[in-house]
Order: C-alpha cells, then structure tokens, then sequence
C-alpha cells in the first residue's frame, strides 16, 4: 500500500484538442473521478502531440505533483507518443508485454482485421508498469510508479477511458490508498446556490472530515457530502451525521432528497411510494419535461404522458383552456399555467399534473413580460398551484427551457413533500 496521493494533475494529449476539434471530456470525466476518490487535482493541462511539449508539461507537473493523469496517445500511429515520452521521462525502456501481446493478436483474430506491426507496438510498456487490459480496444492503460511520483496512461477514445478508469484505475487507486472515499449527496429545490453558500457557511469551514461543498448544475442545487474512512460502514455514519445536521438546519426544510440523482427521479420515487400518476402539459418547455421524466428507466407506472401545447388553438382543444383566459391574461399567465396543468390532470385523469408556459426568447419578450417569464404550475386533486419565475433576459433559449423544467419538478416535490 502506497501513500496516499497528496496531489495530482492531468494532462491530455492531442493536437484535435488545440484546434478545438473535440472537446476535452477527457479532463471533466477524470476530474470527477479524483474528486469522488479525494485525491486533490490542482491542474489540467493539454498539449498536442508533440514530445518535446509533452515531455516538459510532464516535467513540470512532477514538479509540483505526485501523481499525473494522462489521456490519449497510446494508440498504435506514429503521433501517439505518450508512453514513449512517459517512459523517457522515468528513465525505463520499453519491453513488449507479452499479456498484451497474445490479448491484441486474439483481438485481430477474432475480428478478422488484418493486424500490423504497429499493432504490436501498443503491447510495448515501460519495463516494471502496471498493465490494464483494455475491454473496448487495444492499447492499455499503463500505471508507472517510480521515486515516489505515479504516472497513470489512459487510452484516449472516451469509450475506453470511461470503462477502464471504472474498472480497473478506481480499484488499483483505492487499493493503494489508506481508506476509502464515501460521497453523498444531498438534493436541494428552491434556494439559489449563494443562499445555501451563505447559510452553510460555518459548517462548510469547520467541516474537514467530512468536507461539504456545493455544486450547482442544470439550475439544480446539490451539497457533496464527502468522507475519507477506513470503510464504508465509517464513512457513511460520518457522512450522515453531518446530513442530519444540515437538515435540521436553515436549508433543511429546502432538502427533497439523499442520493435521489435528480429532481424528476425524486418525484418519480415519491408519487410511486404513494400510488399516485402524474402527466404534463408544456407550452414553452416543449417536451422537455416528458423528455426528463422517460429518461428514467422504469416511469411508465407513474407516468402517463404529456401535451405539447404551443399555440392557444391546442391549449383550448386540447386541455380545455378557456379561450377568455387566454384573451384577458395572456397565453404566458398565472391563469393559463393553472388551467394548462388542470386540463392535462383531467384530459390525462392523473393524480398530479405540471405545465409550464412562457417566453424563453430570444424575440417575443415584451416591457410587462420580458423574455425568461416562466409560469410553472402543479394542479392535484386539491387545486393548483403556481408559480411565476423571472429568469435573466440575458440567458439563451436552452437554459430557460431548462430551469423551467426543473423547477416545475421540484414545485411539485416541495408540494407533495419528497425527503
Ligand atoms: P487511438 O488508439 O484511438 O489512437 P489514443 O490513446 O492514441 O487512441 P488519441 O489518438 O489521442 O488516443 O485520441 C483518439 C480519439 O479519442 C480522438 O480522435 C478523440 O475522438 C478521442 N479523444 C482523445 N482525447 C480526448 C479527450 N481529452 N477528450 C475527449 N475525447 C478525446
Ligand atoms: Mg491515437
């Protein structure tokens, strides 16, 4: 068992990655992989495929950092040269791994591609490296760890980094390392990301095992309960002793959920708790919410369906909206919203029913409605409930859609009470 990694940066190789060809997912995926295991990442940097580059960003990481994750350039064309660089920088020759060897010749067996002697040189590894086999292609991930510095080579095509990284770095990491990282999360609606900052503030400071920290993403508010332990069982007693105090305290009546993974799973779970059917009717989310809701596997004992109703004709037609509500307040009103989501209730005969209408922009805004008005609604048996939200002007289309949706599902979450 080594020392556990007391920082770590990553860099990812490829020049498509400087012309700004792909997007370097690459770095986000590994960056909340260290985090879910604790090690601190204090830098990403990307260089192209060139070694000379490579060779002095990787200097200049051990410079400052245990270890150093790297992505791409272990494949077999005369550009990938990670290994090799990495390798030179150690002071290792490279040796064929015969594992790898036989594992690659299988591969072209079975796929009845004819195999290269370029092939083969991704079988070559610097001598003493920890080898991991590649289940989604051919070259493997490779671990040297050498004068107190750990090099880790991952392949670049996300579909293999993602499932190696999974299944073998994660337990070679853990392995290696003194205790475990337990994570939880905690699912807020209803209080903007500065507010739960502000009033958490003392705890967050004074919490250093377990660590809080809050995250925002998709207008959603979710706090990161982290706890370093000798096992599971520890971790997760300190991570729940510090939850209860935070629901007990001034966000806690703001929390709809532990480990609940989004607000739509967090409604679904709590309406099938209770027996109850749910449906939408969208103006200006259009579909979305139907969208976020049969993401979820298994939703069909909960969810009926939805009613994309963009013009007043099929607001009218098709949830009964009443054509004066629409001529005295407006398609985008407190009124339109509660009879949308009232009709979808009954047109659909559902427990609960959401709706949304509003101006996501970037035209149509007016002085009294500016774009990023939003009506949400939930309508239940004992009425509806409505709110209005007056999101930035200044934001795109996709966002306001986005929270609009969002928020609808945590409207009826606080209403029909999740936790
Ligand atoms: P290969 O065997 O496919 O050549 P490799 O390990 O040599 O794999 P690269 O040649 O650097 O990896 O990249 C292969 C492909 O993987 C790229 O064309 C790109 O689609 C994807 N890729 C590489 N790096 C990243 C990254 N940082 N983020 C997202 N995708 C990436
Ligand atoms: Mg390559």
């Amino acid at each position: 068992m080594g020392k556990p990694i007391g920082s770590a940066e990553i860099i990812c190789v490829g020049t498509e990655l400087l012309l700004g060809d792909i997007v370097n997912t690459n770095a986000t995926f590994l960056s909340r992989g260290l985090a879910d295991l604790g090690i601190p990442l204090y830098r990403h940097t990307a260089v192209g495929d060139n070694p000379g580059r490579l060779s002095s960003a990787l200097a200049e990481a051990f410079s400052r950092s245990d270890a150093v994750f790297l992505s791409g350039g272990l494949g077999p064309t005369c550009d990938d040269l990670t290994k090799e660089t990495v390798a030179a920088f150690f002071g290792l020759p490279l040796r064929t791994d015969e594992h790898t060897a036989e594992r690659i010749r299988s591969h072209f067996a079975g796929t009845h591609r004819l195999m290269t002697d370029n092939n083969l040189k991704q079988a070559m590894v610097p001598e003493g490296a920890t080898v991991f086999d590649n289940d989604y292609g051919t070259a493997p991930a490779l671990a040297v760890d050498k004068d107190g510095k750990l090099a880790v080579m991952l392949p670049g095509p996300p579909s293999e980094l993602e499932p190696i990284w999974r299944d073998r770095i994660v337990p070679f990491l853990s392995a290696r390392s003194d205790g475990i990282i337990v994570s939880h999360n905690v699912y807020l609606a209803g209080i903007g990301e500065s507010a739960v900052e502000d009033r958490l503030r003392g705890l967050m400071v004074a919490s250093e095992n377990p660590t809080i920290a809050p995250y925002v993403q998709a207008g959603e508010v979710r706090l990161r309960v982290s706890a370093r332990a000798a096992d599971r069982e520890t971790g997760d007693r300190l991570c729940f002793e510090l939850i209860d105090r935070v629901k007990a305290g001034e966000v806690g009546p703001y929390v709809y959920g532990i480990d609940v993974g989004s607000a739509e799973n967090a409604l679904l779970s709590v309406l099938r708790e209770r027996g109850m059917t749910l449906s939408c009717a969208e103006s200006c989310t259009g579909g979305l919410i139907a969208k976020l809701i049969t993401d979820v596997p298994g939703c069909s004992d909960v969810f009926a369906g939805g009613c994309v109703t963009y013009s007043n004709a099929a607001k009218i037609s098709l949830l009964g909206v009443s054509p004066a509500t629409l001529e005295r307040f407006g398609a985008v009103s407190e009124q339109t919203a509660a009879e949308m989501a009232r009709g979808a209730r009954t047109a659909l005969g559902t427990d609960v029913a959401l709706a949304t209408t509003g101006i996501a922009g970037p035209g149509g805004g007016t002085p009294e409605k500016p774009v990023g008005t939003v009506y949400i609604a939930v309508s239940r048996s004992s009425g509806e409930t409505v709110e209005k939200l007056s999101l930035s002007p200044k934001r795109d289309r996709a966002f306001i859609r986005r929270i609009a949706a969002t928020r609808v599902l945590e409207l009826a979450l606080r209403l029909i009470g999740g936790k």
